[in-house]
């Protein structure tokens, strides 16, 4: 799932938890270090919802299940 598109490269942003209920926007790029060069970064970090946390956590470990 795509959070929208780097400003600075273009490449996919995902939103990344930080912190329960909150998460930060960031760019797959590895090359990239947006949002880190942003003077304001903070202002990337958005609420996220208990389901949505829930959701991506069971897709993780459905995931880390199909890997063994
Ligand atoms: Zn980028």
């Amino acid at each position: 799932m795509s959070d929208g598109k780097c400003p600075q490269c273009g490449q996919d942003l995902r939103k990344c938890l930080i912190q329960q209920n909150y998460s930060l926007v960031m760019c797959t790029n590895l090359n990239c270090s947006y949002p880190f060069n942003e003077r304001d970064a903070l202002s990337n970090t958005v609420y996220t919802k208990d389901a949505e946390i829930l959701e991506a956590a069971k897709k993780r470990l459905r995931q880390e299940e199909q890997n063994n």
